[in-house]
Parts: structure tokens; C-alpha cells; sequence
């Protein structure tokens, strides 16, 4: 039998520019990649056009370039593959697997995200609802390569779920199970923030009959207050003319050696000695970056 070759990926979501905790998570999936001459793609995760920025996706596009995080063929855009997210909600539904929910947000908040089954067997029409996903009452389990074991009970801890809002647009959730099994993808780098978002892909992929690929979390980035750094909270978008430093505070943020003469380097100079070193048993649970790498 002969084993997939690695093909990973990287999925931006156009809602801002990328910021530090971005670079650590595509810089770590480009390693891994790499480090056995893997593919890489990128898949820009536009579902979403009222939260797109204008200029974000381009912004990316080139700040990834000029970092040296060169990808593979096409970039592939959500907001081309609506009718292949279509076609799915169509069969889930037809089969009875998933099925209209008309619940407001305000009758919903008082149940802390765990969907409680209102509209399970009320057989609303599609036309204004929302699309949700039966969930079994399982727990998916699965070992993720820095984290290590996790599990979730979909009924308890999560609900039904939303597959396409009551907008039309497509989840999350079902649009990145579809692309990554249409991509090929065998491997899943990303941050941390989606660990709990795991198991229910691992229940869709078991659903729609996909191959199940490794994954690995890379740790949140941390401040020295406690505050995560996102798209939200002081997260500055990366300088074309600071790739060199960022890139080297970004491995040191994955536990990567970073030689002292790397800081006259280029950037794709960071990247082939960061590649021929790659040491991803080395990345941390969870890191904080000091004070004085952030700045
Ligand atoms: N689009 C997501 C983000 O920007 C990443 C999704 C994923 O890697 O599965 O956080
Ligand atoms: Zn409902």
C-alpha cells in the first residue's frame, strides 16, 4: 500500500490581515509540509462576504510571498465551490440527517452554545431556516500530534450544529470538511482555537465517507497579559520589511532553533535552514511569547 503524499494547507479568512498568531500557524504548516518535500496549498475561507474586508484577501496573498510562503497551484476561494456546499446540504437534508431550524438567537441563549433539539423533529420548510447537522450522542476522540489526545461528546457538548445559516451562507464547519477532502489534504496544521472544532469535522468526514487526516495544533499565542493575540485584540498586520525578524520570533514560538546568524538572512533563507531543521516534537502545548518578541 502505498501511502498519500503529505499535502497541507493553510486557510486564511479574508476578515483581516494576517497577524503574528496567523504567521506562526502557516509557517508551521508550510514546515511540516516541506520538511518531506509535502505539498502545500492555500484555500482562501471566504463564506463569508458581509465580514470580508476589503483588500484583506490580496493583503494576504502578498504577505505570504514576500515571507517566502511559497504554495502550490491555484489558490482555491470558498466562494467559488457554493454549489458543491449546495449540493450536500441537499442530500444531508433529503436523507433526514439534517433538517430546518428556525430558532432565534434570542431563544437559544440561554443554553450556552449546546443546541437543545427545539426544531429536531418539527419538520420546518428550508425557505428562511437555518440548516443544522444531526449530532450523535458519541464521543469523537482523536490524537493530535502536539495536543495530544482529545475528545468531545457532539450531543452533550455541542448539539446540532449548523451546516448553511438562515442567510444561505455555508458553515465553517461543513465548507473546510468538504475543501479538505476535495483538496486532498492529509494533513491539518492550524491554531489551537479550532481544537474544539475537531470532532465535529471527524463526524462529518465519517458521514460523507472522507478519509480522516492527522492533525496538529499549533499552541495560541499568548501574551505576557494573558490575552490572546488575534484578529481582535492588538494584532497588527505583518510588515513586508519585518519577515526576516517575525519569521524568526515565529519558530522560536514553535520551539525551533533559530542560528544568530539567521537575522542578516533573507527570508527564504530563514525558511530552508528552518526546513532542513524542522523538529515539530519541539512545539509546546501552549506559549507564551515574551515581552520582547512582540513588538
Ligand atoms: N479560516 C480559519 C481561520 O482563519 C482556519 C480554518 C482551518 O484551518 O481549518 O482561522
Ligand atoms: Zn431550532
Amino acid at each position: 500500500m502505498t501511502q498519500s503524499r503529505y499535502t497541507g494547507r493553510f486557510a486564511p479568512t479574508p476578515s483581516g490581515f494576517l497577524h503574528f498568531g496567523s504567521l506562526v500557524a502557516a509557517l508551521a504548516s508550510w514546515l511540516d509540509a516541506r520538511a518531506v518535500d509535502g505539498r502545500w496549498q492555500l484555500r482562501m475561507e471566504d463564506t463569508d462576504p458581509p465580514r470580508e474586508m476589503p483588500g484583506a484577501r490580496d493583503a494576504i496573498l502578498q504577505t505570504l510571498e514576500r515571507y517566502g510562503l511559497e504554495w502550490d497551484g491555484e489558490v482555491a476561494f470558498q466562494s467559488q465551490r457554493f454549489d458543491a456546499y449546495a449540493s450536500v446540504v441537499d442530500r444531508l437534508f433529503n436523507m433526514g440527517l439534517a433538517y430546518a431550524c428556525t430558532c432565534s438567537r434570542k431563544q437559544l441563549e440561554a443554553y450556552g452554545g449546546i443546541y437543545p433539539g427545539f426544531c429536531r423533529n418539527a419538520g420546518h420548510a428550508r425557505e428562511g431556516a437555518a440548516i443544522r447537522i444531526r449530532v450523535p450522542e458519541l464521543t469523537y476522540r482523536f490524537t493530535d500530534r502536539v495536543q495530544g489526545e482529545y475528545q468531545q461528546h457532539l450531543g452533550r457538548e455541542v448539539g446540532d450544529f449548523v451546516i448553511q445559516r438562515r442567510d444561505g451562507l455555508y458553515a465553517y464547519q461543513l465548507a473546510v470538511v468538504l475543501d479538505d477532502a476535495w483538496q486532498g489534504i492529509t494533513d491539518i496544521v492550524r491554531g489551537a482555537d479550532l481544537l474544539d472544532n475537531t470532532p465535529r469535522q471527524l463526524y462529518l468526514q465519517e458521514l460523507l465517507g472522507f478519509t480522516q487526516p492527522r492533525y496538529l495544533h499549533v499552541p495560541l499565542i499568548v501574551q505576557p497579559d494573558g490575552h490572546k493575540l488575534g484578529k481582535s485584540y492588538r494584532s497588527p498586520p505583518l510588515q513586508a520589511d519585518q519577515a526576516t525578524p517575525l519569521l524568526l520570533r515565529a519558530l522560536r514560538a514553535l520551539g525551533q532553533d533559530t542560528p544568530a546568524q539567521l537575522a542578516s538572512a533573507t527570508p527564504a533563507q530563514v525558511l530552508a535552514v528552518a526546513r532542513a531543521q524542522w523538529r515539530p516534537e519541539r512545539i509546546a502545548q501552549r506559549t507564551t511569547v515574551p515581552e520582547a518578541d512582540l513588538h
